[in-house]
């Protein structure tokens, strides 16, 4: 965090400048001016204008008035309009010159923070600054030596005059804009930030309001009692000035909440991805979509939706800190903003922090409504660093914890279905499927206790043109993700089976385990299927085993569980494959019609480790026999770990230390080789040589 104390001190050392600027010098000149008043009175009396006080003084009225009655101010959405005062400050300048102008300013500022109770600390700085920019403009005039009109009746204005006046008005708007922006460090934001929010919002109606000073002079020095005429021309201004400002603020934002709309999001990425990159920081974008809002709309009205969206409003924006944008994007969908994240797991701790905020129910209508949230982070620059690619990137991450219900998923480029990558590969392996680029290895498994081969199973491999062999894990996912895994396993079951039936009419009567994934037993007859394709080779079901991870049950365990049952009564038998990797409870497992659980390999490798403790894969096995499941070790690769095993009771090993998996001539040689027929009661087969026959 060391690059944001630098600023946030330099904000601070910036704070403190501006207002010691606006108290010692503004105020000094508030001194200053109330003492030269003393003398002004007794100039103003020898002037040749008769009534001056009369006149003085109706100006002061309408300046305090102006002052009291910002126009702006009025509505709640925009206080810090430039008050209306402001012109008549400025007749007073070009008509009595500095030291009124200033007194008048000073009450009047003074009054109308009173007024509006603003803290001291604010009260004493807003005095300082108006003072001191009243006072740049009269330098810019002293400048051009334009004097004050009453105290020298004989000067007539010239035409170069007015351009020094309109230069006068600039530099008292910038000086003014400056100054606040000063104080920007308390509000987080930067001085330039700060400086041109708004800049021409503001510009435009200061400028007009002080374009009304010279015929204010002008009205003063005809008939004095004109002058409040003039208020209505001023009035009008502002009004025009507030509402093409209030349309532009309803125009970023969302009606019913209040928070920025899409438009305003877009424009805040924008900026924080451009400070991002100036400072080197990194920033998150959350979209966020309410799990079942359509329900509570449907079943309970769109008023009480509304108010629901309201409430989600509210305690998003309590959920994250003040310089975080939430917004509203439409429907139930919002968007976070977060600048300065460094680390990825830092969007994680605030996306799980908002999620906690909106599971505590919502009371309404003296209803209880459960709401759930699902969340997808995009990271700059993990994840890109354009605005409209961080929505879409964020986008999909939703989407994807929509669909799997994990609540927060972080952008992942393998799982984005329109990353570039990903298509191309997609198309790849829908060809390679189709050209014959994918071949079986085959990786025995044997029993443990004497050696017997019990079985092989087929672990696919993508031959391809250029990349070569490439293993299952970089393209399996992805077929299970776009539905081609139908495709695959079909073509795997075949070829498979191809290849039994020919092992069986050698003689070499191993079944064949075939692993399937949740899609296919979610989404297709897989019974179906499989009863035809033994049927088409005239395999008895005893000649096939399927092996389904144990995250299938963690998605849809009734349809899986249905699907192996009817497996089951097929008479092929199923194993749980990578059994620990996954959350199945051991109620499930006592249901699930599976004949054999293979622990996965992170666990049998550890008992190679000097430090390992053989305990869990010790209680995996008691627990599996218990429930009357056969177990497979997974990944044996050394002597260590096979003897470990034995003395467990685990009954079957698969893992280098036996067989790597090998192509089909290889795996043919190796069963010829190692497999006899044996006596005519055993099913299975035995490894030539018996005792430790199973070294490879
Ligand atoms: P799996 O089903 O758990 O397969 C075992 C994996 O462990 C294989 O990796 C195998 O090569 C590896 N292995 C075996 N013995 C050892 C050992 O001693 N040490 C080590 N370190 N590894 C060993 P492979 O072939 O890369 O397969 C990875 C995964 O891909 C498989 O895990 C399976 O989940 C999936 N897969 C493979 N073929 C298919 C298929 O045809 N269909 C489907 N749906 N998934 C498949
Ligand atoms: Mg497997
Ligand atoms: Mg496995």
């Amino acid at each position: 965090m060391g690059a944001r104390e630098r600023p946030s001190l330099w904000r601070f050392s910036l704070f403190a400048v501006t207002w010691q600027l606006s108290f010692w010098l503004g105020w000094g000149l508030v001194l200053a001016a109330a003492f030269q008043m003393r003398s002004l009175t007794t100039d103003l009396a020898t002037s040749s204008v008769s009534a001056v006080g009369p006149q003085l003084l109706m100006v002061a009225a309408l300046v305090i008035f102006g002052e009291l009655r910002p126009v702006v101010a009025s509505d709640s959405w925009a206080q810090d309009g430039v008050p209306i005062s402001t012109a008549f400050v400025f007749a007073t300048l070009y008509l009595w010159g500095f030291a009124p102008a200033v007194v008048l300013q000073a009450v009047a500022v003074l009054l109308s923070e009173i007024v509006q109770r603003k803290d001291i600390w604010k009260l004493v700085f807003n005095v300082g600054q108006y003072v001191m920019s009243v006072s740049t403009a009269w330098a810019v005039m002293a400048l051009a030596g334009l004097n004050p009109i009453v105290a020298h009746p004989t000067t007539a204005l010239r035409p170069l005059d007015v351009a020094w006046m309109g230069l006068s008005w600039l530099v008292y708007h910038l000086v003014n804009l400056a100054m606040v922006a000063g104080l920007a460090g308390s509000t987080g934001k930067t001085w330039w930030e700060s400086f041109s929010e708004d800049f021409w919002y503001y510009t435009f109606s200061t400028l007009s309001v002080l374009a009304v000073s010279p015929f204010i002079v002008a009205m003063v020095l005809m008939n004095a009692w004109f002058v409040p005429l003039l208020l209505l021309p001023l009035i009008a201004v502002y009004k025009t000035a507030a509402i093409s400002r209030h349309r532009e603020r309803e125009s970023l934002h969302d009606p019913l909440t209040r928070l920025p709309n899409r438009v305003l999001l877009q424009q805040r990425v924008s900026t924080t991805l451009e400070e991002a990159r100036r400072d080197g920081t990194g920033l998150a974008l959350f979209l966020l979509d309410l799990d079942r809002f359509k329900e509570v709309n449907d079943t309970l009205g769109h008023p009480v939706g509304d108010a629901l969206l309201e409430i989600v409003a509210r305690r998003l924006v309590a959920a994250v800190r003040p310089e975080d944008t939430v917004a509203r994007l439409g429907g139930d969908e919002f968007a976070v903003l977060l600048p300065d994240i460094e680390h990825p797991n830092d969007a994680i701790e605030v996306a799980g922090r908002i999620k906690m905020a909106l599971t505590e129910p919502f009371h309404l209508e003296g209803v209880l409504l459960d709401v759930d949230v699902s969340i997808g982070i995009a990271l700059c620059p993990q994840h890109g660093d354009e605005a409209e690619v961080l929505m879409r990137r964020a986008d999909v991450a939703m989407y994807v914890a929509k669909g799997e219900q994990t609540g927060i998923e972080v952008y992942d480029v393998a799982r984005d279905p329109n990353s570039p990558a990903r298509l191309g590969t997609v198309t790849a392996l829908r060809e390679a499927l189709d050209r014959g680029q994918l071949e079986l290895h085959y990786q025995p498994k044997v029993s443990l206790d004497d050696g017997t081969v019990v079985g092989v199973e087929a672990l696919v491999r993508w031959q391809h043109p250029v990349r070569g062999l490439v293993p299952p894990d970089e393209f399996v996912p992805l077929a299970e993700r776009t539905g081609l895994v139908h495709r695959l396993t079909a073509f795997v079951l075949r070829e498979a089976l191809d290849q039994v039936t020919d092992w069986w009419a050698h003689g070499i009567q191993v079944p064949v385990a075939v692993n399937v994934s949740m899609r296919d037993l979610q989404e297709t007859d897989l019974a179906g299927l499989v009863a035809a394709e033994l049927d088409a080779h005239h395999l008895p079901p005893t000649a096939l085993v399927l092996e389904v991870t144990e995250s299938v049950l963690a998605q849809d365990p009734g349809r899986a569980v249905a699907t192996l049952r009817e497996l089951a009564d097929l008479g092929v038998s199923s194993s749980l494959d990578d059994f620990g990797t996954g959350y199945s409870s051991l109620l499930l497992l006592e249901r699930l019609p599976v004949a054999e659980i293979k622990i996965d390999r992170s666990f049998v490798r550890r008992l190679d480790e000097a430090d390992g403790d053989p305990a869990m894969v010790r209680s995996i096995v008691g627990f599996a026999h218990g429930l009357g499941l056969s177990v497979v070790a997974e990944g044996v690769e050394t002597s260590s770990a096979w003897k470990q095993l034995r003395e467990m009771g685990c009954d079957v090993a698969q893992g280098y230390r036996v067989a790597r998996p090998m192509p089909a001539t290889a795996a043919t040689q190796w069963l010829v080789e190692r497999v006899v027929r044996g006596p005519a009661e055993r099913t299975g087969l035995r490894v030539v040589g018996g005792g430790d026959a199973s070294r490879p």
